[in-house]
């Protein structure tokens, strides 16, 4: 563990700790936000009385529209010359969100990081090639800094430029590689294309996130860069990455929460209320020791669930794997439809890829699905030199299988069309949307 006495504290003291941060966050912002301080106000709260976390849920949500509605510093707590480093996400409609931390975020996120980085099979005086975007996005320059305090080299590539990258990869020898699990099959594809060995290659961790991804990945990631790749998880309003981590010996049971920083809960999506451990709601996290920007339960829009984890090497909470946002669920003929749940299936096909889009439409009577799915290379081979008669009937007999397996794990009739190896855009560095919504043109 990078920070064993932290990380190892028992229930109690951790909820003790966080009632403790949580009244000195509270005090933050009502007496250095009007925002807060209006929003309390006006709703009767007095935060002298939520003395303990558990009484967290009689507080109101924050949302992203209070963001953009307070654009770009007016949730900032502290004054402007405190500022020392100012990010923004993407935001892909209108002004983007920013988020402003002071020296002492920037320690916490350095900490965080460097914890995450450990649990994930990093370890000091080992190389890091950061293929995470610098910039703006908070993943290249949060990643960079908690590298460097775990005592590693940072070998700051960003994200794009894939041939570059390759040859980082081979020549500059890192033993950890952090990026998208999209650019992570990206670069696995093209190392395969250039004849790369990666048995070959120093790397052996992979630590990858921004995105919403399945074992399916994992598994084609593992294989095609031979490392074993675990999962980061982080928003820019909570800090950056590094908000939850997965052990890199705990594949599969879930995300380590650094709880004593940001508190998480699950909350039901419609009516709002506060779920039971292991129930799947919206997350919702409230930043205990952020100074710049502190959040009161930020509602993130992503979907999942939490879970101690008896046999975990820590004590802190688990997140599950994210499976989607709520603004990104499709919902279908009444069915609602995250893309991650077709991806699941994807790994009982040994002779697809998990390269796929969902384009969605409306037929004019009603939404329909089309699962475009790719042929993985090897398979890819021996096909092209069958006959045409024997291709279409291949493709129609894969279709046919995905077909039921989907409507048997996700209770709906999609159209499925196996294409050829290459066909389904890439990532080019970054983020990869994975759905072609046409109902909106
Ligand atoms: P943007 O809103 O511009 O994408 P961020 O870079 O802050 O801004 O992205 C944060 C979001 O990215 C999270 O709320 C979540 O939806 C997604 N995300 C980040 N890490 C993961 C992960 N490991 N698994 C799934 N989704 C993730």
């Amino acid at each position: 563990m990078y920070n064993k006495e932290i990380e190892s504290l028992s229930i109690e003291e951790l909820r003790s700790l966080q009632s403790e941060r949580l009244q000195e966050m509270l005090q933050r912002q009502y007496n250095n936000v009007p925002f807060y301080k209006k929003q309390f106000d006006e709703a009767g709260i007095d935060i002298k009385k939520i003395k303990r976390i558990e009484d967290i849920h009689q507080l109101p949500f924050t949302k992203k529209t209070d963001l953009r509605d307070n654009y770009p510093y007016r949730l900032s707590a502290v004054p402007e010359e405190e500022f020392a480093r100012i990010h923004a996400s993407s935001g892909t409609t209108g002004k983007p969100t920013v988020v402003t931390y002071t020296k002492k975020d920037l320690d916490t996120f350095a900490e965080v990081v460097a914890r995450s980085l450990y649990a994930a099979g990093a370890r000091p005086g080992m190389k890091i090639h950061n293929a995470y975007g610098y910039g703006l996005f908070t993943g290249g320059l949060g990643v960079h800094i908690g590298a460097e305090k775990l005592g590693m080299a940072v070998i700051p590539v960003s994200g794009g430029m894939t041939e570059r990258q390759l040859m980082i990869l081979q020549d500059f020898k890192p033993d950890v590689i952090t990026c998208t699990p999209s650019y992570a099959q990206t670069l696995a594809e093209r190392c395969k294309q250039s004849g790369i060995d990666t048995a070959q290659l120093q790397v052996k961790y992979a630590v990858l996130g921004a995105e919403p991804w399945t074992e399916a990945v994992r598994q084609d990631i593992e294989k095609g860069l031979n490392v074993k790749a675990s999962n980061i998880y982080g928003l820019s309003e909570i800090i950056g990455p590094g908000v939850s981590q997965e052990d890199v010996d705990e594949q599969g049971t879930g995300s380590y929460v650094w709880e004593d920083h940001f508190y998480p809960e699950i909350v039901d999506k419609d009516t709002k209320e506060p779920l039971p451990y292991g129930e799947e709601g919206v997350l919702v996290f409230t930043t205990l020791t952020k100074e710049a920007m502190p959040f009161c339960r930020y509602w993130t829009n992503d979907i999942c669930t939490l879970n101690y984890d008896p046999n975990g090497k820590r004590t802190h909470v688990k997140m599950g794997k994210i499976k989607g946002r709520a603004d990104d669920m499709l919902i279908i003929r009444g069915v609602n439809l995250f893309h991650t749940q077709v991806e699941s299936v994807l790994t009982d096909f040994e002779r697809l890829a998990p390269q796929y889009q969902l384009v969605v439409e409306n037929n004019g009577r009603m939404d329909t699905v089309l699962v475009k799915v790719e042929k993985e290379e090897a398979f890819q081979k021996d096909y092209n030199a069958l006959s045409d008669a024997r291709k279409t009937e291949l493709d129609e007999e894969l279709g046919k299988k995905l077909v039921k397996k989907i409507k048997d794990n996700v209770g709906l009739t999609m159209k499925v069309e196996v294409v050829n190896f290459g066909d389904i855009p890439r990532s080019q560095g970054g983020k990869l949307s994975r759905i072609l919504d046409l109902r909106k043109k």
